[in-house]
């Protein structure tokens, strides 16, 4: 059965302590990593955002879990395809403002500029192409090093959706564009995870991310590191702990179908007892709170009607729009335009991916429902 480590890290000061107690309830590093592997690791660095606006995951995590890679005789890079174009020069802006190049300095640890990748073919829960970044395709050992946040299109992102990034640049909104039911995204999120397969799985939530996620959320301190070598049952733990249930996210809810996490019950904690963190009103992002009608006990079939009545669309704030077209770059049905340097979306093209609101550098992106709705679900 899976095993998930539980590290409790009050503050980021510990985190190097607290992730050596989380893997040596795994057995310690040296049970995944062997001298000489080339590891690739793939943080949570989703845009321009500083440690503390709790969006990507912490640089102090990452220099520990560095170190103990290189501790037992492996080479790291850090790879990460943020949302939105993928170059050079965008990659040594996000290094510069997430933390990442005072990692580098402490630990000397590469971080990735080779934009290269190469298209692959995988069947799994259907066959699918994926074009995957050539670091992560090269590496002997892959580690998910992911930040706990909420999310408005997938309602939670942990371990599996953090490897959406291996897939370079505005290569992703082609996946969401053919891929507009979250059911068909969320399953493939989960091929990709399994081609994949990361060696390990990391979860940063020490500061996690609650409401509109993943960028335009709240932090929220929950205090613990959370490690094991199933990312679909790390990620059930970890939505377990904030309080959602596993069928308000899709990814849980098909990995627990298929049989590749037990149910939460038959998981095996190690470490700290993960109960201390439980976390029951974590806010969901608006437009994931499926679970509420779930709760009053109605029937599926119209669970899932109001469900689609109720969804949100993006909804732009022109008292923080600055014009910079971000959004309108990365929507994948080229929904958006330009006018007048404020942004205008096109609903009837718009498919609810919510790209434009995680890319918006101004938080001027809303989920909004029907005035209506929005009382009902009211978080
Ligand atoms: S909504 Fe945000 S990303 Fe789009 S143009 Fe305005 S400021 Fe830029
Ligand atoms: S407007 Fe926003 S939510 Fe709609 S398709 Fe474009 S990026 Fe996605």
């Amino acid at each position: 059965m899976p095993t998930i480590s539980v590290a409790k890290c009050d503050d980021y000061q510990n985190a190097e302590t607290a992730f050596l107690h989380c893997i040596d309830h795994l057995g310690g590093i040296s049970q995944f990593i062997s001298p000489g592997d080339k590891v690739v690791i793939k943080p949570n660095f989703i845009s321009r955002k500083r440690p503390e606006e709790a969006a990507t995951t912490h640089p102090a995590v990452i220099a520990a879990v560095v170190r103990a890679v290189q501790d037992a005789g492996g080479s790291v890079i850090l790879a990460e395809s943020p949302g939105g174009p993928y170059h050079a020069a965008i990659l040594k802006k996000i290094y510069e403002t997430c933390g990442a190049l005072e990692v580098q300095k402490e630990t000397g640890c590469e971080l990735n500029y080779d934009i290269a990748s190469q298209e692959i073919e995988y069947t799994g829960l259907k066959k699918r192409t994926f074009s995957i970044l050539t670091p992560i395709l090269q590496a002997d050992k892959v580690i998910s090093l992911a930040k706990l946040k909420t999310h408005t299109m997938t309602g939670y992102t942990g371990a599996v959706k953090n490897l959406f990034g291996a897939i370079p640049g505005l290569n992703k909104t082609q996946h969401h564009f053919e891929l507009q039911k979250k059911e068909d995204f969320c399953a493939m999120l989960l091929d990709l995870c399994e081609y994949i397969k990361p060696t390990l799985s990391i979860l940063d939530a020490v500061w996690g991310m609650e409401g509109n996620g993943p960028t335009s959320g709240t932090p929220r301190k929950v205090g613990v590191l959370l490690a094991s070598a199933n990312p679909y049952a790390l990620d059930l733990a970890a939505s377990h702990m904030i309080g959602f249930e596993p069928d308000e996210i899709e990814t849980v809810r098909q990995s627990l179908d298929l049989g590749w996490t037990p149910p939460y019950s038959a998981l095996t904690f190690v470490g700290d007892p993960i109960e201390a963190f439980h976390i029951a009103d974590y806010k969901r992002a608006r437009g994931s709170e499926i679970h509420f009608l779930r709760k009053i006990n109605l029937p599926e079939p119209i669970v899932k009607k109001i469900d689609s009545l109720a969804q949100a669309k993006p909804k732009f704030n022109p008292n923080l729009c600055v014009g910079c077209g971000e959004c309108a770059r990365c929507c994948p049905p080229k929904a958006i335009v330009i006018q007048n340097k404020l942004a205008k979306v096109d609903l009837k093209k718009c498919i609810r991916c919510f790209c434009c609101q995680e890319l918006c550098p101004k938080k001027a992106v809303e989920a909004r429902r029907n005035p209506i709705f929005e009382k009902l679900f009211s978080i």
